[in-house]
């Protein structure tokens, strides 16, 4: 059989591993099948060709054109996806393991194209939050930018999700405009280089944007500014180590970290065996128990059920695991795969000796052996059964809270009262995600308040939501992944969110003219400028930001009034009994509807004529300030805010509008979308 050689990417070139490779075994077969590292790669030479190539191109594309590069990527990426899948088997992954993995990176990355376009700003600068109003006259205002930073993201990955790992990492980065280095963990390292290769093979990245290291990171990090950012994922124990490099410290090298902790999981005080509840729970567990053979950092490891429960559970769980056989993944029927290498087997059933200490073994046998293949080359160095353990003394136990064993082992233990639930849960000291099976709005509500503070995820799941639910273990790109204290202390994706660790946040002071010149927004106070013809004839691609018309103004009677109260049915008594409204605090007397008021706007400012505007979509942010009684008048001022391309064809125009009466008082303020053809 052939070696693979796994190979890095530095500097535009590819790099063969060299004598200090280390050697990689399949974790099915044992032998050996790859291997990596190069001891005389170039940091520097990486680090140069990411900030001075990948780094200037990367910027000089907006937000907009990187999600669309990052759309690029995903669809190319679907299109190999069974390479991937054939090389992974040998990590000791299943199919049903290569869809999380795989699969669930390539969906991330499209998660993340779709949020660029529709969350992010057609330009190349963020604005985070509103405007702060910073003066009475209103000549000196604030907002809060988000610029990317200059220097190179490090992402060092744990081996389990060798694709997802990279991937969900890799998109927010790049969207950010950030170019990568990317260094995988060597046991499983030929996968990501492989998925590497097709990325950069498919020409949609720019020079400088993605470099892999296989193998070791030599002197990197004491190569690091504080334009750099170091990702990191795998134990608690190397983040420690890699965080308190003297050089990471001296230039606050901003260092994400998720690492392994010891998720829990409640069974709600309300669940009883016979109930759907009750299977969900089982089904949960045993899925995070058997999938990637335990090996994912969101795994179950502390089982915690009402005291009067934890034998049901024992017994239901234990039925649940004698039907998931094991062995090569490739082979038909088979549901748990191997651990990823005879190391990782040993540091596991090590853990699962220290568990075993404070712990009774109700299931398992650490010297079960796998199902042999038809080619009877099955090795059992890498393959760990699923093992459950009761803990009768849960509050007074240590190594259940603490130790991990990253395998298939899981520990159950009672408890009293939900409150006790709570402390149990909170006893691993921070964790990525805790888990409550529960139909009661109560107990949920008691544990978000109780448990929040500890975990970065909390999910609930019942009857309601399971046949949708998307599983305990699955961190989504939507939502916040970390979690404090054991887990790392960091915090990835959550949309846009997760952005943000690759960009600076700055605070921006100045006049509203400054502040729209640079977000590439209007803010209200700045210079208008005079529209050449009515901007609804004006082609999205010639309208300017600050575009402006004033409308004539136009006089509300009190046929208006009772025309719209009748035509719509709106009789609120505010629009309707003089008497009835001078009573209400709001109104000096019978007003106008707002919604009369909006529509007479959009008869004050509408050009009929068909044109490029091609659409109303919405409205955001309206308020009516002042009311406005018959007799009195409104006039609009219409500006362009700010614009979006959106298709081929068309873009989205977002326009303040304001409405102010005879007197110049603000009766309304919202932003107005458009689609206008470009
Ligand atoms: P690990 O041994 O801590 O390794 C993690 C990464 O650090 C690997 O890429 C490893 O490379 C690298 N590394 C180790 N020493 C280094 C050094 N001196 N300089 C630079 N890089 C170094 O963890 P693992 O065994 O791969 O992964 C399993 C652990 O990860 C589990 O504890 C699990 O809970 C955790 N995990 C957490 C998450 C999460 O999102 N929170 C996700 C997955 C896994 P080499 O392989 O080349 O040594």
């Amino acid at each position: 059989m052939t070696i693979m050689k796994v190979a890095s990417f530095a500097a535009g070139e590819w790099v063969q591993p060299n004598s200090a490779a280390r050697a990689i075994a399949s974790a099915i077969t044992g032998a050996q099948i790859a291997e990596a590292g190069n001891d005389n790669l170039d940091m520097q030479a990486m680090l140069d060709h990411a900030r001075n190539v990948g780094g200037p191109d990367l910027r000089a594309m907006g937000f907009h054109d990187r999600a669309k590069m990052l759309k690029a990527l995903a669809l190319h990426l679907g299109q190999h996806k069974q390479e991937l899948y054939d090389l992974s088997f040998d990590t000791g992954a299943t199919q049903k393991d290569h869809l999380i993995d795989i699969d669930g990176g390539v969906g991330t990355v499209f998660v993340f194209a779709s949020k660029g376009r529709r969350e992010m700003p057609d330009g190349q600068v963020y604005i985070d939050g509103d405007i702060e109003e910073l003066s009475r006259g209103g000549t000196f205002k604030g907002m809060h930018i988000a610029t990317p930073l200059k220097g190179v993201a490090v992402h060092i990955n744990a081996f389990n999700f060798p694709v997802w790992g990279m991937l969900e990492k890799l998109a927010p980065t790049l969207l950010a405009g950030v170019p990568a280095i990317v260094k995988p963990a060597t046991a499983s390292c030929y996968v990501t280089e492989a998925c590497v290769r097709i990325m950069l093979d498919s020409g949609i990245l720019p020079d400088g944007a993605l470099q892999l290291i296989s193998g070791g990171t030599g002197d990197l990090l004491d190569r690091l500014t504080a334009q750099d950012v170091v990702s990191f994922t795998g134990s608690a124990q190397t983040a420690s180590m890699l965080r308190s490099n003297p050089n990471i410290l001296k230039n606050s090298v901003r260092f994400v970290a998720e690492q392994d902790s010891l998720n829990a999981s409640i069974l709600g005080p309300d669940v009883t065996p016979g109930t759907p509840e009750f299977d969900l729970f089982i089904k949960e567990v045993h899925r995070e128990m058997t999938t990637k053979a335990g090996q994912k950092c969101t795994a179950i490891r502390r089982i915690i059920a009402p005291e009067g429960q934890v034998q049901n559970v024992i017994e239901a769980l234990s039925a649940k695991l004698d039907a998931t056989p094991m062995g090569d993944p490739r082979a038909e029927g088979i549901r748990m795969g191997a651990l990823v290498s005879a190391a990782q087997k040993r540091d596991v059933l090590e853990k699962a000796a220290m568990i075993g200490t404070e712990s009774k073994r109700v299931y398992g046998d650490p010297e079960a052996l796998p199902q042999q293949n038809a080619m009877g080359d099955v090795n059992p160095d890498a393959f760990v059964a699923p093992m459950l353990f009761h803990c009768e003394s849960p509050d007074t136990a240590t190594v259940v809270h603490e130790t991990e064993a990253f395998g298939p082992v899981s520990t159950i233990m009672g408890y009293r009262d939900i409150d006790h639930a709570i402390e149990l849960a909170n006893k691993g000291e921070g964790s990525l995600v805790a888990s409550v099976i529960t139909a009661s709005g109560d107990v949920a509500r008691e544990v978000a308040m109780g448990a929040g503070a500890f975990h970065g995820r909390l999910y609930f799941n019942n009857a309601t939501s399971m046949k949708e639910s998307t599983g305990h273990g699955s961190p989504l790109p939507h939502m916040v992944h970390g979690g404090p204290g054991r887990a790392g202390g960091g915090e990835e994706m959550g949309g846009i969110r997760g952005v943000m660790h690759y960009m600076q946040r700055t605070a921006i002071q100045g006049s509203p003219d400054i502040l729209s010149s640079i977000g590439g927004r209007w803010v209200p106070g700045s210079s208008e400028v005079e529209a050449p013809a009515h901007p609804f004839t004006r082609r999205f691609n010639d309208l300017a930001i600050g575009e402006t018309i004033h409308t004539a103004p136009r006089t509300v009677t009190m046929d208006d009034i009772e025309l719209f109260a009748n035509f719509t049915g709106d009789t609120f008594y505010a629009h309707m009994d003089e008497d009835a409204a001078k009573r209400n605090p709001f109104f000096p007397g019978r007003v106008a509807h707002g919604y009369l008021l909006l529509s007479f706007a959009a008869g004050l400012f509408v050009e009929p004529n068909e044109g490029p505007v091609l659409a109303n979509t919405g409205l955001d942010n309206l308020r009516f300030m002042t009311p406005v009684a018959a007799g009195e008048s409104i006039q609009v001022r219409l500006t362009v805010k700010a614009k979006t391309r959106r298709t081929d064809e068309y873009g989205e125009v977002r326009w303040h509008v304001t409405l102010a009466n005879q007197d110049g008082d603000l009766v309304a303020e919202y932003e107005l979308l458009t689609m206008v053809a470009y």
